[in-house]
């Protein structure tokens, strides 16, 4: 074992030493924040203002240790940056990630250029790495400076090897510590996040052999001298505290990173920050004004779906049971509100599984042959389900994942080239979900003001002239308003400087300049927009009251 793997398992095998003299069982390894040394050293990795946050125990019982903040901070302001200590690309068909600068090649943006891509526009290919096949990147120089940072190291050693990106990872790390790239500091710190081996083990009986052979795998491939117990306790690490690299709701991640400021801070579904990627550096925001004291919180996943989704994928992915409030509000919804009393949950959980069914075909033919899928049909078929589907009574029309359906069906529409009736679609989606905050509402909002560009552009768009229609100008309206609002939303998340929040601004300045009505933000604009709003909700078919704007 070499200087840099004796750390790391050294520092794993650490108990605390409050505990020392009870009995092997109940030994408990050292938590974080009562380790000072260990404290200040992950304080180090994180860019900050002096003294503005601190390591402490959790307010969420059994979580361990937390990030504290404290000072006051407003909503929208940055709390830390700091840059992971490994990042990890997904591979495999459809992916398409640079592992080593991660521009998002998969949404509206150009990967580097700060502009929306052009309809129908496509990017020149990623390279493949030729000696391993597997990562990609997005030209020459970022393999070469990838090579140069340690995939010289690795290349050699992924024949065959899995596309999961977790185990990546964890080849990833043991062979920066076999080949002592890592700082001891480092990885004595990585040593003490949680791994959650024995929750894994009880919960997981199924696939607990699969995670031994991944081990045991993972220790041939890369040479490792850690024992197979070490090796699980880094992978348990790495499934407990990674963060997807510049998640979307719609999109899967572009990687896995594993970062020292985003592990600790814990979970909770209606968090207080915001979480988002420039590149490969980290950032934090709060979602919200913070008082100090305040613990951050961040929901791992699926934040805008329903307890029913979200709870159990947190479970299975991070081994605990959320109990934070908003899941408890809206499991006792369906209780209090579900006709059928006994079986509510499994009677909920299949009309779910239906409506995910739906989604996923809808977004497989936008991609391969959008005019062969009636979305009329679906839209029957939908209603159907929605009948009965709530144990007996009719589904909420705010229940995910029934806006999300609408969403799909609708960007399924807009690729059919019915733009009219996607937008109408759109509204009754927007208009019914329920999560309108952080990164997946600010997503729905680029969605919609883009389809409202198309349309207000050409004021004589034959579709427009349907007398039943909202007029041009009610339209105009409400794309200038909810482009000034998803600005403003964009702020908050990437900060003035963002390269979303600049490609925003930037199209928001020219639309203004062709608008003739008042001034986003003033009154007289507010009375306007809302006239407009309250009438093209109406068209869509959906009460105004549901999506009101300060
Ligand atoms: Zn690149
Ligand atoms: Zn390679
Ligand atoms: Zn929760």
């Amino acid at each position: 074992m070499n200087a840099i793997e004796q750390a790391f398992s050294a520092s794993i095998n650490t108990m605390d030493p409050d505990q020392v003299n009870a009995s092997l069982d109940s030994q408990k390894r050292w938590p974080i924040h009562k380790d000072t040394a260990l404290c200040s050293n992950i304080m180090s990795t994180i860019q900050a203002p002096e003294g503005s946050l601190s390591i402490q125990e959790s307010t969420i019982p059994d979580a361990g240790s937390g990030l504290f903040i404290k000072r006051d901070l407003a909503e929208g302001e940055l709390i830390f940056t700091s840059v992971p200590l490994v990042l990890c690309a997904e591979v495999g068909q459809g992916m398409e990630a640079c592992d080593f600068c991660f521009q998002q090649r998969r949404r509206v943006f150009h990967p580097v250029e700060d502009r929306f891509l052009q309809p129908g526009e496509v990017l020149p290919p990623l390279h493949i790495c030729n000696g391993c096949r597997m990562y990609q990147y997005c030209s020459k120089s970022c393999w070469q400076r990838a090579w140069d940072t340690g995939h010289l190291y690795e290349c050699g050693l992924l024949a065959g090897a899995s596309t999961d990106v977790e185990t990546r990872t964890l080849y990833r790390l043991l062979i920066l510590m076999r080949k002592k790239v890592l700082l001891a500091q480092q990885v004595k710190a990585l040593a003490r996040l949680e791994h959650e081996v024995a929750n894994f083990e009880r919960r997981t009986k199924k696939s607990w052999p699969r995670i031994i052979s991944i081990a045991r795998e993972a220790r041939e491939r890369t040479k490792s001298e850690l024992s197979i117990g070490e090796i699980l306790m880094l992978y348990g690490i790495i499934r407990c505290n990674s963060l997807p690299v510049d998640q979307t709701y719609r999109n899967a991640p572009l990687g896995n990173a594993l970062d020292f400021g985003g592990a600790l801070i814990n979970h909770c579904c209606d968090p207080n920050v915001v979480i988002v990627f420039n590149s490969t550096q980290v950032q934090v925001r709060a979602l919200r004004k913070l008082k100090a004291g305040e613990e951050l919180l961040h929901c791992y996943r699926d934040i805008a779906y329903d307890f029913t989704f979200r709870n159990p994928r947190i479970a299975a992915r991070y081994q605990f049971r959320c109990q934070c409030d908003r899941c408890r509000e809206e499991s006792d919804r369906h209780y209090k509100e579900a006709k059928n009393e006994s079986d509510v949950l499994p009677l909920i959980l299949s009309t779910q599984a239906a409506l995910f069914d739906i989604i996923d075909v809808s977004k497989k033919q936008a991609f391969v042959t959008p005019t062969a899928f009636n979305v009329e049909l679906q839209l029957g078929k939908v209603n159907h389900i929605l009948k009965t589907g709530y144990a007996g009574g009719p589904w909420p029309n705010n229940l995910e994942p029934l806006p999300t359906v609408l969403k799909a069906l609708a960007a399924l529409c807009e690729r059919q080239g019915d733009l009219i009736n996607s937008i109408k679609i759109r509204i009754k989606a927007l208009a019914f979900t329920k999560w309108r905050k952080g990164l997946p509402w600010s997503e729905d909002l680029i969605d919609f003001v883009l389809s409202l560009s198309t349309l207000t552009m050409f004021p004589s768009h034959p579709s427009l002239r349907d007398p039943s229609l909202p007029k041009h100008k009610e339209f105009q309206d409400i794309f200038i308003g909810h482009l000034h609002t998803l600005h403003g939303i964009l702020l908050n998340f990437y900060g003035p400087q963002g390269r979303t929040t600049g490609i925003v601004h930037t199209f928001l300045q020219q639309e203004k300049g062709s608008y003739n009505g008042p001034v986003p933000g003033t009154r007289a604009f507010r009375r306007r927009f809302k006239a407009s709003q309250e009438n093209v909700l109406k068209w869509a078919g959906v009460d105004e009251g549901l999506w009101t704007v300060e």
